[in-house]
């Protein structure tokens, strides 16, 4: 193969996202490297499917920026490239003094994003929701939920479209800087190429390594924190997502309802050693007990496990909330390197802005 100008390793939403954004407003030549036999195997197939509106964190972080432009980004693409997806809006509820006098805070977080919200009553809340117990919440029209499949599906056959090549059950295993670029070593083949995007996943830190960043230095070691997910056997009327106020770790266990109008519970959040998908069947009581409060009316026995996804997470237990690295490395001597580590939640929501991001850093 030639020289090709930029290669992007991982085909989760995010390096899917970049490719598609790159080969519509470069002429550079783009490849994909991947290492599973198809796209969107990893963390991009394993999450709540939730298209964030951006509330929840300072408005200097890249996580509230990219999420509140990906936001608006995502919802005009799935309208323009049908894929599906809902504004079905979301209440986040409290049913404590305590709970009441922070959700006043993230409403204020949510004025200073830029984020429409709304404070609204019990009252309001049993019009809106009639099977839902709270005492006030913030409604938030602008969140919504998307077949994340879909999107990925249509990322890749417009970015194929645009020329894009895509390498399957391809892993780089080496990266080493060459004049004028670098050597992508693969089991099949040395790539030679200008520039590198990692958008590894849950590997990426392991990827910068390779390239030669000292990851405990530069803060890139990620860690895994697990995602389960139980499921509501029955269909209900219930038409918002349901969210409790945020956790250490994670937005706290929610209620979401798919495309198909299933209604999910989760994620929880716990960390792990290795990757491992299996859901702990006894993490049920803790799930029921969890949402209790807000649906008094559901039985033990009609949640059962689902499935699981896992965190890229930049925080180590214990440690405060971290904000994505999106980080081109000249600074390290490897200039034409990008590294993306740490894109957790709200990354499905922030991907076509992440793409954007990046292609301004290629300037
Ligand atoms: C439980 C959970 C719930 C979430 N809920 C939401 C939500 O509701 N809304 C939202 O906006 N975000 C959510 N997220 C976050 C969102 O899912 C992620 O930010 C996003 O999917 C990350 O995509 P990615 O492309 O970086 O990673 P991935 O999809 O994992 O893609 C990375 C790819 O890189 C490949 N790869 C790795 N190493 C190599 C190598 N050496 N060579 C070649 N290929 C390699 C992998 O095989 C993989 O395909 C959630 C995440 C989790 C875990």
């Amino acid at each position: 193969m030639d020289k090709l100008d930029i290669v992007i390793i991982g085909a989760g939403v995010i390096g899917l996202a970049i490719a598609w954004e790159l080969s519509r407003k470069t002429n550079k030549t783009i490849a994909v490297v991947e290492k599973n036999q198809k796209f969107g195997q990893e963390i991009s197939s394993r999450n709540s499917e939730v298209i964030h509106s951006g509330i929840y964190y300072p408005a200097e972080m890249l996580k509230t920026r990219l999420c509140v432009e990906g936001n608006h980004l995502l919802y005009r693409f799935c309208e323009e490239n049908r894929v599906k997806h809902q504004r079905c809006g979301k209440l986040l509820i409290a049913n404590s003094p305590d709970e009441i006098a922070s959700i006043g805070q993230v409403y204020q977080q949510a004025g200073t994003n830029g984020v429409p919200a709304e404070l609204i009553s019990s009252n309001q809340i049993k019009k809106m929701e009639p099977l839902i117990e709270a005492q006030e919440a913030i409604y938030i029209p602008s969140t919504g939920t998307v077949d994340a499949y879909g999107l990925m599906q249509a990322l890749y056959y417009l970015g194929q479209q645009q020329g894009v090549i895509y390498l399957f059950n391809t892993e780089v295993i080496q990266i080493d800087s060459i004049s004028g670029g670098y050597a992508l070593e693969t089991p099949r083949e040395t790539i030679m190429v200008e520039k590198v995007i990692n958008a590894g996943g849950l590997n990426s830190d392991k990827i910068a390594a390779r390239a030669g960043i000292d990851i405990e230095k530069h803060g890139y070691r990620l860690h895994l924190c697990k995602g389960e997910y139980f499921k509501i056997k029955k269909k209900r009327n219930i038409n918002r997502l349901i969210y409790p106020l945020p956790g250490i770790n994670s937005l706290g266990i929610h209620l979401s309802k798919d495309l198909e109008g299933n209604l999910r519970l989760g994620p929880n959040a716990f960390y792990i050693d290795e990757i491992d998908y299996q859901v702990d069947e006894e993490h049920g009581d803790d799930f029921y007990e969890a949402v209790q409060s807000y649906l008094p009316w559901l039985e033990r026995d009609e949640i059962s496990p689902d499935f699981t996804g896992i965190r890229p997470k930049l925080q180590a237990p214990g440690e405060p909330m971290q904000d994505f690295i999106i980080s081109e490395e000249s600074a390290q001597g490897l200039p034409g390197l990008i590294n993306l580590v740490g894109i957790e939640s709200p990354g499905l929501t922030a991907c076509l802005a992440i793409a954007g991001y990046v292609r301004e850093m290629l300037k």
